[in-house]
């Protein structure tokens, strides 16, 4: 038998890498601007057409490179930026493994054109799929530009895995941000399909988070300085009455490095807290500056993690460095400041055996949505028994409330005339319910068996959450007309995002149009929202959906469903009348899951009678 190894043509080994690297046109994007950062350019250019599947051009007043560079920089494992495995330790560059260009030429139709400040003439390279297909000189400015046309061109498989484009477009726009957030010196702007979406000039820190994420950012941010012998922190974190349901906004540079850490993160959440209101997240930025060779940024070609030394060490600092920013803020008064004032010296003589590394359990087989046996047996008699119902109020439910007359107390009787009056207007409703409001709570009704106790804002969100569900289904949702119609000025990647749901969004009821860069028209809203804020609405009902995608990894019509209902539902603490307590129980019992709340707990619980005499007996 004939030996049968074969060294793969390298075009096809480049294809075959090329996706480790480039697996988006985000990617392709991250790796030609961290180029532009490290031929050390102060002004950068990013052009894109169709979420950069058509386009990715940057152009930037770098460096440039000789002809023979030019020609090198496509070969596999070809950088200036290393020499020798020692290197690797002392990396200050943003890349160093030579593969990027590489692979998006293997990929990619690729223009390179590029001249140093030192030659008269430049150079311009044309390659695809790994081929040279022209090479000449040419007049250009100092610097480099590079076009990547038709990313994937060469491999529809996974051109067509692509999504979007506002999906793409929003991971583009993370990257760009992360890019920007750690070179504020560095002039940048970005345009797509023709429009400019960002034009950020050279700036400090702070003036680039504000230029970035919004004016009202100026008042949300506190510094945080620290100089110790094993890190240099500095960076800004937002006041905690900011803090938002999403992460979005938490960013740790290493080195320049944008890098995700959930030990760091938690050093960061640990000094806010009992500060942060429950399930937020607070905003910050924050750059730790290390010795190269205590880290290793060789772990992951995406290179977003690191491995160091030092870790608690690094955790302890951070943690009391933030603790003392919001305490010098203001925002702590309580905060001990002999105890944090040297930070230095609790690092260097302190042992670090209480630092607990944080853990997070989490039951995997859990799903909400599997619960309706363990509602049969809660609740018995509000389970749907799959009929069909002509009065939205199930067969069953009159039952509930066979109360004996005599046990009602003189309150009670004064409700009940009230409910005898509703009911003559609305005979569908069954004639013995009775209904309390709780502290604007809860909604108290006695039942055959004791009571029961509805969280009303619970309830809604149901109710509403069933709604809009069905209305992204048929398209049906009412769009009620605002006199006024508002626009509504989002910043880039909710702008992206926007665009994508536009078609889920209106199916709700929303009338909106696009109205130039980052802006929307808001026509009308869904008719069963009222007396909302256009605006506030809009960037909540975004920001619950992210945050329902990435933590609940919901598909995007429940996401929004259940964005929308919890935004909109009527809040604890609202006092409603008999009225509206009695529309609100109809409407909750013809759902589907009336005792399913939106955080997976009960909307509803019952105490029976015997419950209740056992409680006299004690
Ligand atoms: P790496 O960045 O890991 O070195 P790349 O494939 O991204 O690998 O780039 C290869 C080489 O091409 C770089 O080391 C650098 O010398 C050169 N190069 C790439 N982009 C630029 C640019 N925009 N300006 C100047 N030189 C560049
Ligand atoms: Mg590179």
């Amino acid at each position: 038998m004939p030996d049968i190894i074969q060294l793969l043509p390298d075009a096809v080994a480049n294809q075959i890498a090329a996706g480790e690297v480039v697996q988006r046109p985000a990617s392709a994007v991250k790796e030609l601007v961290e180029n532009a950062i490290d031929a050390g350019a102060d002004k950068i250019q990013l052009i894109l057409r169709d979420a950069g599947k058509s386009l990715i051009q940057v152009i930037d007043n770098g460096g440039g490179m000789s002809l023979t560079d030019a020609r090198m920089s496509f070969e596999r494992h070809a950088t200036s930026k290393i020499r020798k495995a020692d290197d690797l330790f002392a990396i200050r560059t943003m890349g160093f493994r030579g593969e990027a260009l590489a692979s998006i030429a293997a990929i990619a139709q690729v223009e390179l054109k590029t001249r140093r400040h030192e030659d008269e003439l430049g150079t311009r390279i044309f390659i695809e799929g790994s081929e040279v297909l022209k090479q000449e000189a040419c007049s250009a400015d100092t610097g480099t530009s590079i076009c990547v046309k038709n990313l994937f061109y060469n491999t529809p498989a996974r051109r067509n895995f692509l999504k979007s484009n506002p999906v793409e477009m929003r991971h583009i726009l993370d990257e760009f941000q992360r890019i920007a957030l750690a070179n504020p010196k560095v002039f940048f702007s970005l345009y797509h399909d023709g429009q400019e979406v960002y034009h950020l000039p050279a700036a400090i820190l702070k003036q680039r988070i504000i230029h970035l994420f919004g004016n009202n950012y100026n008042q949300r941010l506190v510094p945080v300085e620290e100089d110790t012998t094993i890190i240099k922190l500095h960076g800004f974190v937002g006041k905690p009455e900011f803090a938002r349901k999403t992460r979005g906004e938490q960013f740790f540079f290493v080195n320049n490095r944008f890098i995700r850490d959930a030990y760091l993160n938690h050093a960061v959440l640990s000094a806010f807290e009992e500060l942060l209101p429950d399930e937020t997240y607070p905003l910050y930025v924050l750059f730790i500056d290390i010795d190269p060779s205590k880290i290793d940024i060789n772990v992951h070609p995406t290179k977003t993690e690191i491995k160091y030394q030092d870790e608690k060490a690094i955790y302890a600092i951070i943690r009391s460095a933030v603790k003392r920013s919001l305490g010098r803020y203001n925002i702590t008064p309580s905060l001990d400041f002999d105890q944090e004032n040297s930070i230095e010296h609790l690092v260097t003589t302190k042992p670090f055996e209480e630092i607990v590394a944080p853990t997070i359990s989490f039951n995997p087989d859990f799903n909400p949505f599997n619960s309706e046996s363990k509602i049969e047996r809660e609740i018995p008699f509000l389970r749907n028994t799959g009929e069909y119902r002509k009065s939205p109020i199930p067969a069953n439910w009159d039952t509930l409330y066979e109360i004996s007359k005599k046990e009602t107390t003189l309150q009670q009787q004064v409700y009940e005339e009230k409910t005898i009056v509703a009911d003559e207007q609305e005979v569908s409703r069954p004639a013995e319910r009775q209904l309390f409001q709780v502290h604007s709570r809860f909604i108290l009704s006695p039942i055959k068996s004791g009571f029961m106790l509805i969280n009303q804002q619970a309830a809604h969100e149901r109710i509403l959450y069933e709604r809009f569900l069905q209305q992204l289904q048929n398209h049906s949702g009412v769009s009620q007309q605002s006199l006024f119609p508002q626009s509504v000025t989002l910043n880039s990647s909710d702008f992206e995002l926007l665009k994508e749901l536009l078609p889920d969004i209106r199916a709700l009821g929303f009338d909106i149009r696009e109205f130039g860069k980052n802006t929307v028209v808001v026509e009308g809203i869904p008719a069963d929202l009222s007396n909302v804020d256009e605006n506030k609405l809009l960037e909540t009902l975004l920001e619950g959906y992210k945050n329902n995608q990435s933590i609940l990894k919901l598909d995007k019509r429940d996401s929004l469903a259940r964005s929308l209902a919890r935004n909109a539902a009527t809040k604890s603490g609202t006092k409603m009348s008999l009225e509206e307590m009695n529309l609100l129980v109809d409407q909750l019992f013809a759902c589907q899951m009336p005792n399913l709340a939106l955080n997976g707990k009960l909307v509803i619980t019952t105490f029976t009678l015997n419950e209740l005499l056992e409680r006299f007996e004690k």
